[in-house]
């Protein structure tokens, strides 16, 4: 039994034992989650982090960039298999290259990424890729695995776990924050997510393989969300060169 299949099975017996369901699949590739994580609750921490991002980073004044991240923004989620967010977009004046979609449909774009992303396809390719992790459930999805270590097997021992309990393992699991760096597994999965939201979108998916190019040539300055658990650029571009002959023909048919 693999381990994602046993942590399903352990936290089903949790879930059953409060009324939640525990395994969801993913958009696009289908894969099987483990999501413990009520959607409303994500959505709450999702909205603490934007208002803690807020105090503390100014929101940029350029209008030009505003536009742009705005307008690509509202055709990548116009395409996504979303959950019912109510997205907003905000460009911050910070000059490291990073973005961000937290659950709840707060995206974000750091005017430092614009010195990587330098064409509006290109800018896609970051805001899908961001898209995707919040469509995907990827933050509820890591901190469930928490729950599930921390809870869930216990419970497999012990049937009588109460939801008093299990609130409290929710609460250890939210000072840890909603931002938890995403898994390889998660961010190959927003990488297939990203660049077929893009295609639909009508943006050629091969902006993407471009954007890492990017990243690549500026060596150590990768941002945080794109810096601790990514997978080098060169895999990343291998990877996304695999998936481009059907990425492409979504495009074909979608290209403005
Ligand atoms: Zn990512």
């Amino acid at each position: 039994m693999t381990s994602q299949r046993y942590l399903c099975t352990a936290a089903t017996v949790l879930a059953v034992s409060i009324s939640l369901t525990a395994c969801e699949t993913a958009p696009v590739t289908g894969r099987n989650q483990l999501i413990l994580l009520p959607e409303d609750q994500a959505v709450a921490m999702g909205a603490d982090a934007f208002r803690q991002i807020r105090s503390k980073t100014p929101v940029s004044k350029d209008t030009r960039l505003n536009r742009m991240v705005e307008r690509v923004g509202r055709r990548i989620v116009k395409v996504a298999q979303g959950p019912g967010y109510n997205w907003s977009f905000t460009v911050f004046q910070d000059e490291s290259p990073n973005a961000f979609a937290l659950p709840g449909g707060k995206v974000g774009v750091n005017t430092g990424m614009f010195k990587v992303a330098k064409t509006e396809s290109q800018l896609a390719a970051v805001i899908a890729h961001e898209i995707a992790h919040a469509v995907a459930r990827h933050s509820s999805e890591r901190l469930s695995r928490q729950i599930a270590l921390q809870g869930g097997l216990a419970v497999a021992g012990a049937a009588s776990q109460t939801a008093a309990q299990y609130s409290q393992i929710l609460a250890q699991a939210a000072t840890l924050g909603v931002v938890l760096p995403f898994t390889r597994t998660q961010e190959a999965e927003a990488d297939e997510i990203g660049v077929i939201y893009m295609a639909r979108a009508g943006y050629d998916p091969r902006a993407a393989i471009k954007l890492w190019q990017n990243f690549a040539r500026q060596g150590g300055d990768r941002p945080p969300e794109f810096l601790s658990t990514h997978p080098s650029p060169d895999n990343r571009i291998k990877r996304l060169q695999q998936i481009m002959p059907k990425a492409l023909e979504i495009y074909r048919r979608n290209r403005r």
